[in-house]
């Protein structure tokens, strides 16, 4: 819908305190495992950070090509195909990473589906679904994650919830109720794991010009764009610089960062 290019991203410069066990990949900064990094927002964060000198394990599931390229754009970047809706293949992926690089200093829960139906007319698989892609996937590795980071004493875990998790869309109730979930998980797990060293934050973006808005039509678009105080739609690099800045950032745990161009103000 949108063709945004950006040909230069910015590397910033990261947290060099070491800490932990020696590592084969000591002139690495962090050992990051960013879910659905295939297309969209994901892939932007993987790419950041790749660019950053970090090593990110870059999740897809269906997006075998995109991933592939990604892949190929970059050296730090270690794809890893795997649904994260299913126990097992998450157990295999964190296992996999662990083995390779020893820990994992940093995750990024970012895959989602999106819905457009009325709550009525919602079935009970349909329902199942996005609660399992959306917040399942987010509560399924995390627990995963959270063994190495807790025995490490050191960790960052930030949520891709949505604004519509704070202030409910219509026709996408399941999305909605999924996003406030991940923000639920935020609040209680900083709580949880601030004695461990462990922040947990979410970052709630209005809408992103990525895939999962292709079919919203070009007046729609205009008409929300018109609504926005920053009057633009956002895009995957505004979410990603949000991203950088909460890795080198030492004292926010628990919140909910929402990057909406004013779109929304709570
Ligand atoms: P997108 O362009 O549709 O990309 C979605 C990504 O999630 C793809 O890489 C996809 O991988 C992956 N994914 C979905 N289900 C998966 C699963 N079960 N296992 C592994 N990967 C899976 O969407 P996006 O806009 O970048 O959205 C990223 C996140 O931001 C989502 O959580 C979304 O809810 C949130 N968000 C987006 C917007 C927006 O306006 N775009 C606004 C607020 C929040 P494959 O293609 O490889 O399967």
């Amino acid at each position: 819908l949108f063709f945004f290019f950006f040909k230069e991203i910015k590397g910033l410069s990261q947290n060099s305190r070491k800490k932990g066990p020696s590592l084969n990949y000591q002139e690495v900064k962090m050992v990051i495992l960013v879910t659905g990094a295939s297309r969209g927002i994901g892939r932007e964060i993987a790419r950041s950070q790749a660019l950053n000198g970090n090593i990110v394990i870059a999740n897809y599931n269906k997006s075998e090509e995109q991933a592939k390229y990604l892949q190929k754009e970059n050296k730090n970047i270690d794809i890893y195909k795997a649904d994260v809706s299913k126990r097992e293949e998450v157990k295999a992926m964190v296992q996999y990473a662990i083995k390779k690089y020893e820990k994992i200093d940093v995750l990024i829960n970012n895959a989602g589906i999106a819905e457009n139906k009325l709550f009525t007319e919602v079935t009970d698989e349909e329902w199942q679904k996005i609660i399992n892609n959306n917040l399942y996937s987010a509560f399924c590795v995390t627990q995963e994650v959270l063994p190495n980071m807790i025995h490490n004493k050191k960790g960052c875990i930030i949520n891709i919830s949505s604004v519509w998790g704070m202030v409910g869309a219509s026709c996408e109730t399941i999305y909605s109720i999924t996003k406030a979930g991940i923000d639920g998980m935020t609040k209680s797990l900083a709580k949880e794991l601030g004695p461990s060293n462990i922040r947990v934050n979410s970052i709630a973006p209005g809408i992103i010009d990525t895939d999962m808005n292709k079919n919203i039509d070009l007046e729609d678009v205009d008409n929300i764009r018109k609504e926005i105080p920053l009057e633009r739609i956002g895009n995957t690099l505004d979410v990603s610089r949000c991203v950088d800045w909460l890795l080198k950032d030492q004292y926010t745990t628990g919140q909910v960062i929402s990057i909406n161009g004013g779109w929304v103000i709570t």
